[in-house]
């Protein structure tokens, strides 16, 4: 059998895009997630954390920037992940975008700046579903990328954030790399 093909996202797994996100609309960035994983954790969205509405937060004009998505900041576990992920596996990032072109833009330069002008290896899709096989593993904050992955045939780790239901986990970096390695023996 060939190597297993490892899917990970890119925002709440590799980029800190809550941060900046929380930043560019006037929140304290440590405040407010100190008081979302204390008040609201597990929660998709804070909404007492942060009267807004989602979609409002989500879809805010400072995100529809290159340079806004470009620039975020990887997560300080983001290079040992990445390559111990590349020893198990072949590793593509796989990201959805907004409805900004800008989005996608800014996620492509955020790659080259790393990997440099010819890394090819990633897929920019909201369908991450459609690329679920027995073979295929995603790694994703986000539940609903798991669940659509998995009743589709594929492997899929939830990545322990503070607003899913893996919350108390305190190193998501590990976590998932004993994820990864027991699914694949499994
Ligand atoms: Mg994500």
């Amino acid at each position: 059998m060939g190597k297993h093909e490892i899917y990970i996202d890119m925002d709440g797994v590799c980029v800190d895009f809550i941060r900046d996100a929380l930043l560019v609309q006037g929140y304290d960035p440590e405040e407010t997630l100190i008081r979302w994983k204390a008040e609201q954790p597990g929660q998709l969205f804070p909404t007492e954390v942060i009267p807004k509405d989602p979609e409002n937060f989500f879809t805010f004009e400072a995100l529809d920037n290159k340079e806004f998505w470009m620039n975020l900041k990887p997560y300080d576990w983001f290079e040992e992940l990445y390559s111990e992920l590349t020893k198990l596996g072949s590793v593509l990032f796989l990201s959805a975008p907004t409805g900004s072109p800008a989005c996608m833009s800014g996620k492509h330069q955020w790659l080259i700046n790393r990997f440099g002008p010819d890394f090819s290896n990633f897929i920019f899709t909201r369908h991450k579903d459609r690329l679920a096989h027995s073979r295929a593993i995603l790694i994703d904050d986000m539940p609903f990328n798991v669940s659509s992955f998995q009743d589709r045939g594929g492997n899929a780790i939830l990545f322990p954030r503070i607003w899913n239901k893996l919350h108390m986990i305190e190193d998501p970096k590990n976590y998932i790399l004993s994820a990864v390695k027991n699914l694949m023996s499994s």
